[in-house]
């Protein structure tokens, strides 16, 4: 602590000695340079080494729902609130576990009576909640006939539920977005039930036990058939009768949330880190790294006087879904959503054979997900500048959702972050500019119980947490780059981001496909 002041008063005597003018004070690049010297790769390795203990002594991981994520959440929350911060826990849920009581009832009661073939017509979506609820179905933007090859969007936007009648049974149709989003807007729509079909193509035919993965709120929801779907659309006046019995038990975390004393609270810099490691490991490096590099810059600027509000996150449960950004953003009014202006996003960025990866808010690469929302370019250069100044070289990675600025981009707040690989596989052109392997995994621990801190790569380490806090530091004094807010973004539709979970579903079933 007292080292910070001693630098910090140096630092102000040298912006007024150097008489800037006030309005291009260039307080950004003088704090941006300040806070590059203090943060240390060795501090951050310190951190490092304390979840790596804590793990150690907690069964050897900090997943969602263990002491060793409780232990992580404690370390860091004690550390920011030594370092000066005002540090709140936010509570959030998850699934712990579900299990089926007795197979669900799907029933046509009007205009006639049919009973539908529980676990062959159709299956409870886990993780349903148990309940019971009779009324008219109201179909969801339904492609019927399907096309020949999927093309169903039904549910996956907000805006297909606008004629919906609060208090009936949503029918919605697969395709396009994750079952979550559909699940997401329905509740969201008022619907007391959920039926989602098969799209109807050949293969997309059949009812099949389903897990969406991860807690969203919940509406009883069952998944059914082809015919099942299309009779109950082209049924008019149908009613059902649907229940779900089951034992759904939700856990609760928390995350860790500290915000500078200083600074104009309606100007936010968001900085965030997901806390929590898989169930197979320590997650030293996923995502170790990027809370204990934050962590860092968070103690080291802790006192400085900053413009904008700085507020940290460490986040709970993103590898069970995001769901720890997720119900942060949801738990936001639209008024503070607007105050923050940027989200920046630091997962993985140590990786044992990296690569400096930038997440492609300008869309630039043109691969994959659309650019992010206004601003999210600028990050992308405000880092990439970083980089140069060093004489590093940087690549872009697809700005897919994949982690906890997910949900931000969704709501239009701009996002930008640094991630240094993870199971992909280094490219030759890759292996040139950074050096490692070509032909292997980025990370060959990832997810895995061997991501300890002997899968930390200093360099990649010391470098990341100097563009951190380059970053961090010039947004804390200076948003001008950043575009302001024109319209509350009304985006899920544009940006519907996949998940951790969606991901283990590929993997689970092998394809996207099955999922979708
Ligand atoms: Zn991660």
């Amino acid at each position: 602590m007292r080292r910070v002041i001693t630098i910090l008063v140096t630092a102000l005597s040298v912006t007024i000695a150097m008489a800037v003018p006030a309005n291009a004070d260039g307080l950004d690049d003088v704090f941006a340079k300040l806070l590059v010297k203090q943060v240390k790769g060795t501090n951050v390795a310190k951190h490092l080494q304390a979840l790596q203990d804590i793990a150690t002594a907690h069964g050897g991981i900090r997943a969602t729902g263990t002491s060793g994520y409780d232990a992580s959440r404690d370390y860091v929350a004690n550390k920011l609130r030594k370092a000066g911060y005002k540090v709140t826990r936010q509570p959030i849920n998850f699934v712990e576990s579900w299990a089926e009581n007795a197979p669900p009832t799907l029933a046509l009661t009007a205009p006639s009576a049919k009973t539908y073939l529980p676990n062959e017509d159709f299956f409870t979506f886990q993780p349903s909640p148990s309940g019971e609820v009779t009324a008219p179905v109201q179909g969801v933007d339904l492609t019927l006939p399907p096309t020949p090859t999927p093309t169903s969007t039904s549910g996956c936007e907000a805006a297909d539920f606008a004629g919906f009648v609060a208090g009936r049974i949503a029918l919605v149709q697969r395709g396009t977005c994750p079952f979550v989003t559909k699940v997401q807007n329905a509740a969201a729509a008022g619907a007391t039930g959920l039926i989602i079909f098969n799209e109807g193509q050949p293969g997309r035919t059949d009812a099949f036990p389903l897990d969406i993965g991860e807690w969203r709120g919940g509406i009883p929801m069952v998944f059914a058939d082809f015919a099942v779907g299309n009779e109950l659309a082209s049924t008019p006046g149908a009613t059902v009768h649907l229940k779900v019995d089951a034992n759904l038990v939700l856990g609760s975390t928390d995350n860790v949330i500290a915000e500078t004393r200083f600074g104009d609270p309606r100007n936010v810099v968001m900085v965030g880190a997901h806390l929590d490691s898989v169930t197979a490991g320590p997650g030293i490096n996923d995502n170790g790294s990027g809370s204990a590099a934050i962590l860092e810059v968070a103690e080291e600027m802790a006192l400085y006087p900053v413009r904008n509000k700085v507020r940290f996150a460490f986040w709970a449960a993103e590898e069970i879904g995001l769901l720890g950004s997720d119900q942060y953003v949801g738990s936001l009014s639209q008024a503070q959503r607007d105050r923050i202006r940027v989200y920046l996003n630091f997962d993985m960025v140590a990786t044992p054979n990296y690569a400096y990866k930038l997440y492609d808010g300008d869309n630039s690469d043109n691969v994959g997900s659309p650019a992010g929302p206004p601003g999210s370019a600028e990050i992308e250069q405000q880092l990439a500048a970083f980089y140069g100044s060093r004489g590093l070289p940087t690549v872009g990675t697809d700005f897919d959702g994949r982690s906890d600025y997910g949900p931000f981009i969704a709501v239009g707040i701009p996002a930008g972050g640094i991630f240094t690989g993870a199971e992909g596989i280094k490219t030759a052109a890759e292996a040139a500019l950074f050096g490692g392997t070509a032909g292997v995994a980025y990370d060959a621990c990832y997810h895995q119980a061997c991501d300890t801190i002997a899968n930390i790569n200093a360099t990649a380490l010391d470098v990341d947490t100097d563009a951190i806090a380059d970053s961090v530091a010039r947004y804390a004094f200076n948003l001008r780059s950043i575009p302001p807010r024109v319209a509350p973004a009304t985006s899920r539709a544009r940006f519907t981001p996949p998940t951790s979970a969606f991901l283990d579903v590929l993997t689970r079933t092998g394809g996207k496909d099955t999922f979708r």
